[in-house]
């Protein structure tokens, strides 16, 4: 039996700006209480990464030694497309990723969450066959460093794969044994692809159903966010916690479950740190009840 661990030590954070530096995102953690921390290590909205030089890791390093923050994720660019059937596309999105992984490393990151990809114009299949060729290509450098990527579940919104547990047991089986790979939970996002958590009840059900289909041993983290829209909605809009559709009772049953409470949790939810603060201190008294 492993113990359970004190609600002050649990792993919670949110996604906070590297804006000025990736070194920023750790101190404003710090500032809202968090343990953990998601970031962009580069722009998000555009193709070039940026290069993490020698100065920056120091000061990232420095600043590491200084806070207590851990198990810090990084979030992949929102244009990157391992699944594109438009080679252009493609090969832009394979280089961008491989730059992402290569700071996570020069960084000691340990989870890199990314959106599976999107099918456009070709089918689900191929999309998810494509995804697998994109990473297997990328064996030799995950290799390198101990960053574990995360497959993030979406919510089916457009052309997007991973709103099945289907897709993610597909993604998970072809490629565990090649690369450290794992899946994130977006509650906004199962709750959107038509997976009620909701309720003890249906957060049990839901669960039952991921470890059936994936695995929970392939589980490794949580975003944490309410839902603008309904279940099944197939709509990615998350709101601030008890704001939404999801509702109080999803996050504080959440907080209890012995295996959901372990793992780290990011929140996502609109306003930033003046929000964070609360639903962090929110989520820790949802543990100690
Ligand atoms: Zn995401
Ligand atoms: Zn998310």
């Amino acid at each position: 039996m492993t113990k359970h661990t004190p609600a002050d030590q649990l792993l919670i954070g949110a996604h906070t700006s590297a804006s000025g530096g990736v070194h920023n995102a750790l101190l404003e953690g710090q500032e809202i209480g968090a343990t953990t921390i998601q970031l962009f290590t580069s722009n998000q909205k555009r193709w070039e990464g940026k290069e993490i030089n020698q100065d920056e890791v120091k000061r990232w390093q420095d600043t590491l030694e200084n806070v207590d923050i851990t198990k810090i994720m990084s979030h992949d660019s929102y244009l990157i497309n391992l699944g594109s059937p438009n080679e252009d596309a493609l090969i832009k999105s394979q280089k961008a990723f491989k730059e992402e992984l290569r700071r996570c490393q020069m960084l000691g990151i340990s989870y890199l969450n990314f959106h599976p990809g999107a099918a456009l114009e070709s089918s689900e299949e191929r999309c998810l066959d494509q995804i697998v060729a994109s990473l297997e290509a990328m064996e030799e450098l995950a290799a390198k460093g101990t960053t574990r990527l995360l497959i993030e579940a979406t919510a089916g919104q457009g052309s997007s794969v991973g709103h099945r547990f289907e897709h993610l047991h597909y993604l998970v089986s072809r490629l565990h044994n090649k690369i450290p790979i794992g899946v994130c939970i977006d509650t906004c996002h199962i709750f959107a692809a038509g997976y009620d958590i909701r309720t003890k009840d249906a957060w049990d059900d839901t669960l039952k159903k991921f470890d059936e289909i994936v695995g929970l041993k392939h589980l490794y983290a949580l975003h944490v966010n309410d839902s603008l829209k309904p279940l099944g909605s197939k709509k990615d809009r998350h709101a601030a916690l008890g704001k939404g559709e999801i509702g109080l009772e999803c996050f504080s049953y959440m907080m209890k479950h012995p295996i959901l409470r372990e793992l780290p949790k990011y929140l996502e939810t609109p306003d930033g740190p003046p929000l964070w603060v609360k639903e962090i201190a929110l989520l820790r008294e949802f543990a100690t009840q």
